[in-house]
Order: C-alpha cells, then sequence, then structure tokens
C-alpha cells in the first residue's frame, strides 16, 4: 500500500512574518488528513516551519538543496544544512528550476542521490512542455528525464516522483485524469525497468499541475497516482480540502 502524500511548493511567497500566519491557520485545518503531509516554504522560512510543525502531522520540505557539502557555491544551500535544522523533504528538479536556473538531469540525479544518502525524501520533479505533449513526444521526454534523473539510486523506494506537465502549472489547465494516470504510469513502467517491479510499485508518483479541491478527488482515484504536488493553492486555506480529498 503505497501512502498518499500530498505536498504543498510555497515557491517565492510568503515572508518569514507570513510564514508564522500561514502555517498557524492550516496546521488545524490539515490536523486529520490522512495522507502524509508537506509544507515547502522558502529556505528563509524553514527554521521557523520545523518549530511550529514539531507535534502534528506536517512535514516539512525544501524547494532544492546543492548536492556538495559546503564550499564556494554562492547562494546555495546543502542538504547537510537542510538535515541540520529538521527538514524532511527536498523537491529536486522542479520545471522552474529547469527552466530559469538551468537545472540539468544530471544535477538532479547528483541531488537526489545525496537526498537520499542523507536521509531526506526527494521529491523528483518530471514533465513535458506543451509542445512536446502536441508533438507526441511527451512519453520521451518524462522517460528520458526519469533515466538520467534516476539513475544509480540505492533504494529508488524512497524516493518520490512528481509528474507535473509544464503546461498545467500555474496555469489553471489541469490534465485530465487519464491523461495524468497515463503519464504517471509511464514514470512507474519505467522505473520497474529500471529497477524492478517491487520498487516500482512502491515508489509514489504525485501528479501535480493546477491541482485544486475541487479536481483533487478524481485525480487520487486514479491508479498511478499517489498524490499532488501543488502550488497555487498550498498557500491558501483551501489547501487543507486537497490533503483531505
Ligand atoms: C507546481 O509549481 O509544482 C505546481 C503544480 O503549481 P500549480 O499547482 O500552481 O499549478
Amino acid at each position: 500500500m503505497r501512502k498518499p502524500i500530498i505536498a504543498g511548493n510555497w515557491k517565492m511567497n510568503k515572508d518569514i512574518n507570513e510564514t508564522e500566519t500561514l502555517i498557524n491557520t492550516l496546521l488545524p485545518l490539515v490536523a486529520d488528513a490522512t495522507a502524509e503531509v508537506v509544507f515547502c516554504p522558502t529556505y528563509l522560512g524553514l527554521q521557523k516551519a520545523v518549530e511550529m510543525t514539531k507535534n502534528s502531522n506536517v512535514g516539512i520540505g525544501a524547494q532544492n538543496m546543492h548536492f556538495e557539502k559546503n564550499g564556494a557555491f554562492t547562494g546555495e544551500i546543502s542538504g547537510e544544512m537542510l538535515v541540520a535544522i529538521g527538514v524532511k523533504y527536498v523537491i529536486i528538479g522542479h520545471s522552474e528550476r529547469r527552466q530559469y536556473f538551468n537545472e540539468t538531469d544530471e544535477a538532479v540525479n547528483k541531488k537526489t542521490i545525496k537526498a537520499l544518502s542523507l536521509g531526506l525524501i526527494p521529491i523528483v520533479c518530471c514533465g513535458e512542455t506543451l509542445e512536446e505533449r502536441e508533438t507526441g513526444q511527451a512519453e520521451a521526454k518524462v522517460v528520458a528525464q526519469m533515466e538520467a534523473g534516476l539513475k544509480n539510486i540505492d533504494d529508488v523506494s524512497k524516493v518520490v516522483v512528481a509528474y507535473e506537465p509544464i503546461w498545467a502549472i500555474g496555469t489553471g489547465k489541469t490534465a485530465s485524469k487519464d491523461q495524468a494516470d497515463e503519464a504517471c504510469g509511464w514514470v512507474r513502467t519505467i522505473i520497474g525497468k529500471m529497477y524492478g517491479e517491487d520498487a516500482a510499485n512502491n515508489v509514489r508518483i504525485q501528479y501535480g499541475g493546477s491541482v485544486n479541491p475541487g479536481n483533487v478527488k478524481e485525480l487520487m482515484a486514479m491508479k498511478n497516482i499517489d498524490g499532488a504536488l501543488v502550488g497555487g493553492v498550498s498557500i491558501k486555506a483551501s489547501f487543507s480540502e486537497i490533503v483531505k480529498f
């Protein structure tokens, strides 16, 4: 049985005071969720978020990390630093990082391996552009991202994958439940080819892309979808409706 996991990617939203306010709002609302619940605030909000959620059902995740422990990498934060403050999850290879910060599949792979070695749960993102979908290349793109991003992993069952078609992120345009399930199936199949069927059956695969309280139920009912990575709604009180799909 794969435990559903719903993660909120706050992106570059909420300063430290707003982070505190939002957590105070959300914590009681998500307390009875049966899904695993994750908040991913900005780096500056992480420590406060960990403190505030200590005795709760919510885990805290970062939105990125570097694969080196420390050194001359101006502006970066290492996995070790995340672990030191009690962070449990880390989003890796979000399409915005790939698009605006030139994050490559190779970096995604290094970060994923490093996160796992530190006991962090990586939420590894993949997904195609609109052009790739319209020209029939969506599957090839997702498979290639997984082959490169998830190679040489010791225990892939600890990885969470987020399938997020880029055309559905922040656009209000959700993939249909069948499109989303099919693509999450591509992910499961390639993981099966790489690491065996048992491992593939244990990996949790989220769908992300304009998930909201109105569409989460039908998405979560699909056989290959084990959760959601949520952007826009994750900083609203209605995120609590998503975690209780
Ligand atoms: C995301 O950025 O991961 C995301 C899915 O955003 P949204 O829910 O706003 O589409």
